[in-house]
This record gives structure tokens, C-alpha cells and sequence, in this order.
């Protein structure tokens, strides 16, 4: 009778171990950047943060844990709020870098607040608060995306642009196929709004997209206004 229950509690232990190893919590990022000429020319228009007007550059809006079936998890830790002495360090490069447009006005910290409570505590067995932020900062400066689209012609210059033009460029200089959403402006022109690109689990590498978003499709030419 005590070696069944041994047996048994050993068969117990290495099954509830197992499951925590290969239990993922997600199976990818998205890493999304955002067009600040079109946050801010739609009819609910933005502000600009409290440190004043944005570099016209790509801002980061976001880093999301996915899954590969296209749904994902959120709000994933009630247990971690965001704090910011944890990244009092990079506060200064995340205030160019991952910029609020909201209104009202505001430093970022509400939407960092945001970003880390919806989606960085989702991720929070691989990345702590820290290294959450700082994987956006390192992917943001590792692409270049203005300089991807304005190399190839692609300029933020209120002309239109063939969708698939747009997608060449980016994946010219990436090697890595993007996924583009769009919004519309008050006159109703469809425009270059966000740049998704996909990132393993580590949120360093970039890889190809297991599966792209869903719906928010944009037409084949697109405007990209200037900021
Ligand atoms: P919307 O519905 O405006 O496209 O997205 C609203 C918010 O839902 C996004 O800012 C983001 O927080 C979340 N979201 C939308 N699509 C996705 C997705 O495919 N993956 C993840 N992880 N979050 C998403
Ligand atoms: P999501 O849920 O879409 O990831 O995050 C969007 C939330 O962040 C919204 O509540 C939005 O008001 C806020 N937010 C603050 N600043 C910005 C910004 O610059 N861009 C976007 N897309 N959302 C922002």
C-alpha cells in the first residue's frame, strides 16, 4: 500500500511539473508602431503629450502577446500594477520613443500604464517590467521604419501609396513580412495608421507573422500623412 502511494504521489508530481514547464502563456508578440499624422488627423483628433510635439517618427504603441489561433490574452496579473521607479531609467527614452497622443495631454504614463496592465502582464514569465519596456525600446531602434518607407520613395507627405509598395518596403529592410492597419481621416481617405511585425517570445527576435490580425483592412492605395 505505501509503495502505490508513492507511486502515485510521484506520478502526481511529475505530471503537475510537466504541465508547468510546457504550459506557454503565449506564442508570440506583435510589435506595433503607430503613424502620429494619423492619430491625429481623424475626427477624434489627439494632443500632444506634456514634454510637447513628437519627432515626426513611428511611435511605439505597443508590444502584445498573441497566440498563434489569432486570439490573446489580457489583463493578465491584477497583482502587478505598473510602477515607475521600476523604469525610471528609460522614462526619457520613452518619452520619444512610445509617446502618448491621447487626449488630454499627459506624460505617457497612463498609457504605459495601459500598455504593461493589458498586455506586459501577459508576458510576464519571460519579461519583468523592465525588460518589457526595454524590448520595445530595442525593437524600435533595431527597424527604422520611417527610414525603411522614406528610402524606398515612401514619404509622409499627404500623397497616396500602393498598400503592397508599402509592404515591400518594410520587408526589404526587416526580412520580415509586416501586417498593416489602417484609419481613416476626416474626409474619409483611407491612411498608413499601424505597422505590426511579429516577435518570438523572448521579445528580441523578430520572426514571421504565425497569423495576422483580423479585419481593419485597408485599400490598396493608402495616404501617408505628414505630421
Ligand atoms: P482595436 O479593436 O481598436 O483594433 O484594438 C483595440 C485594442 O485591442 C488594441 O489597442 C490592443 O490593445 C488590443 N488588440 C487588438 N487586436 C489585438 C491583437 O491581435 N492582439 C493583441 N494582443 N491585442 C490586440
Ligand atoms: P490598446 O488597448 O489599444 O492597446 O490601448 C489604447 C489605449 O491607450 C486607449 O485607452 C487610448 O486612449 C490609450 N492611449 C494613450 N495614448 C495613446 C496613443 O498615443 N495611441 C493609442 N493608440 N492609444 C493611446
Amino acid at each position: 500500500m505505501r509503495g502505490y502511494a508513492s507511486i502515485l504521489i510521484k506520478v502526481l508530481v511529475t505530471l503537475y511539473l510537466s504541465g508547468l514547464c510546457v504550459s506557454q502563456d503565449f506564442d508570440f508578440f506583435y510589435f506595433v508602431q503607430q503613424w502620429p499624422g494619423s492619430y491625429c488627423d481623424t475626427s477624434k483628433s489627439c494632443c500632444y503629450p506634456t514634454s510637447g510635439k513628437p519627432a515626426a517618427d513611428f511611435g511605439i504603441h505597443g508590444l502584445w502577446p498573441n497566440y498563434n489561433d489569432g486570439t490573446y490574452p489580457s489583463n493578465c496579473d491584477p497583482n502587478s500594477p505598473f510602477n515607475p521607479r521600476e523604469i525610471s531609467d528609460l522614462t526619457s527614452s520613452m518619452r520619444k520613443n512610445w509617446p502618448t497622443l491621447a487626449c488630454p495631454s499627459g506624460s505617457g504614463v497612463d498609457f504605459w500604464t495601459h500598455e504593461w496592465e493589458k498586455h506586459g502582464t501577459c508576458s510576464e514569465s519571460n519579461l519583468d517590467q523592465h525588460g518589457y519596456f526595454q524590448a520595445g525600446l530595442n525593437l524600435k531602434q533595431q527597424l527604422n521604419l520611417l527610414q525603411a518607407l522614406t528610402s524606398a520613395g515612401i514619404q509622409p507627405n499627404g500623397q497616396s501609396y500602393s498598400l503592397s509598395s508599402i509592404k515591400d518596403a518594410i520587408k526589404e529592410a526587416t526580412g520580415y513580412t509586416p501586417w498593416i492597419e489602417c484609419n481613416t481621416d476626416t474626409s474619409g481617405n483611407s491612411q498608413l495608421y499601424q505597422v505590426y511585425l511579429c516577435v518570438d517570445t523572448s521579445g528580441s527576435n523578430l520572426i514571421e507573422c504565425p497569423v495576422f490580425p483580423k479585419g481593419r483592412k485597408c485599400g490598396s492605395e493608402i495616404e501617408f500623412p505628414s505630421f
